[in-house]
């Protein structure tokens, strides 16, 4: 059992912002910046692609609304969305949730990003694998 699940079982404490029949939303106890929260399925799954349709779209029903208080509450006018999937992802806790990480002055998310250019032809590929994939 994940220590999300502890969470959602109420075995452990958190400090919750929001709650519904799918989603828990609390504050991350390690902040990359204040205001840091994390929004959990309620569903025990490790990872975003094993989600039914009905908590992801719980999920995409509040994670807006979350962000506006995340924002509200700090003052934040920009921020990141991070959600991680897998070890080699930097996922630690396997546990659905995506962050909610105010960017604060110099104090948030650092994003490394080091992007190539797409060939036409990996393109085209890459386009008629993911659309049989669907
Ligand atoms: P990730 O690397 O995406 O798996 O992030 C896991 C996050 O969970 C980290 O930001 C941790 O600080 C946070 N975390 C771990 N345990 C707890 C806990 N008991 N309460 C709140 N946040 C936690």
């Amino acid at each position: 059992m994940t220590i999300f699940a502890r969470i959602i079982a109420g075995e452990i404490p958190c400090h919750r912002v929001y709650e519904d029949a799918h989603v828990l939303a609390f504050l991350d106890i390690g902040p990359v910046s204040d205001g840091h929260l994390l929004v959990v399925p309620k569903e025990t799954k490790a990872q975003l692609h094993e989600l039914s349709d009905e908590s992801a779209a719980a999920i995409g029903r509040v994670l807006p609304r979350l962000a506006r208080a995340v924002m509200q509450a700090t003052g934040a006018t920009a921020y990141n969305i991070l959600q991680n999937n897998g070890a080699a992802a930097h996922q630690a806790v396997m546990h659905v949730h995506f962050h909610i990480i105010p960017k604060l002055g110099s104090a948030g998310l650092g994003v490394g990003w080091n992007p190539g250019t797409l060939d036409a032809a990996r393109a085209r590929e890459l386009v008629a694998s993911m659309q049989a994939a669907l």
